[in-house]
């Protein structure tokens, strides 16, 4: 079953308008020189460089997407983006229930499903986050922690089109430590299994699940060439045109 590599930089909360805009352009500019890659391109900015990003991505194949969405279309909460914004700013993807926002904002699966059911009804396409922390893995509950996320964060109408899942341990994000590539494809394999318990095993086939946390470009290549995994989701080395299109380089054959 092929599923198309994705390429995803979350750049967390990182940027200035001038940052956002050259980094996107460099993105934009490398990926073209690519033809037609057998990967497909996508970059999370903050809010705040939406806009600037989405012009500065014109007449390229790199998809915007956002960092999170609020669960209602629009109304009284203060800080919120709606899912309907998002769309409107030009985003095709938003990434949700990264464990930043699980520990920062308290943020449930519940919540996480929520958010997902609200941005399938404004067209865009979930990236749902999961992953286990270091104790959790200690205790060998790694596969039990992630089985569970899947089931409570992903609605049951979650199809391979919408929804791309990325297995984040949280122990891995932004510490330079990774699992190793048996570790990954054991995760990998066993969310797949449960995917296609929960929605089918014709959706569980095609749905891209990407693997996060500390992947960058001297480790890149391995992860990618898992057979479950369908590609990354990259924070702090997205922040570099050259570190995320070396990561890119790995799979994405011209
Ligand atoms: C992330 O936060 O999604 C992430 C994977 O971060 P990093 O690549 O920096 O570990």
């Amino acid at each position: 079953m092929s599923r198309k590599i994705l390429i995803a930089g979350n750049w967390k909360m990182n940027g200035l308008l001038a940052d956002g805009a050259a980094l996107a352009k460099e993105v934009a500019v490398e990926v073209k020189k690519l033809g037609k890659p057998e990967c497909e391109f996508l970059v999370c900015p903050p809010f705040t460089l939406l806009t600037t990003v989405k012009k500065a991505l014109r007449g390229s194949k790199v998809a915007l997407g956002a960092q999170d969405c609020h669960i209602a279309e629009k109304g009284a909460h203060t800080g919120d983006i709606s899912p309907l914004m998002l769309k409107d700013c030009g985003c095709s993807y938003v990434i949700l229930g990264h464990s930043e926002r699980r520990a920062d904002h308290h943020e449930s699966s519940a919540l996480v499903r929520q958010k997902a059911e609200a941005a399938y009804k404004a067209g865009l396409k979930a990236v749902i986050c999961i992953g286990e922390t270091e104790a959790e893995r200690d205790a060998g509950k790694t596969i039990e922690v992630c089985s569970a996320q899947i089931k409570e964060s992903v609605p049951d109408s979650a199809t391979a089109a919408n929804t791309v899942i990325a297995y984040e341990p949280v122990w891995a994000i932004g510490t330079g430590k990774t699992p190793t590539t048996d570790d990954v494809e054991e995760v990998h394999a066993a969310i797949r299994k449960v995917i296609a318990k929960k929605l089918g095993k014709g959706n569980a086939n095609k749905m891209r699940i990407l693997y996060g946390g500390s992947m960058k470009p001297a480790n890149a290549a391995g992860l990618l060439a898992l057979p479950n995994v369908d590609g990354g989701l990259i924070g702090g080395a997205s922040l570099k045109a050259s570190d995320f299109m070396a990561i890119a380089a790995s799979v994405c054959k011209k």
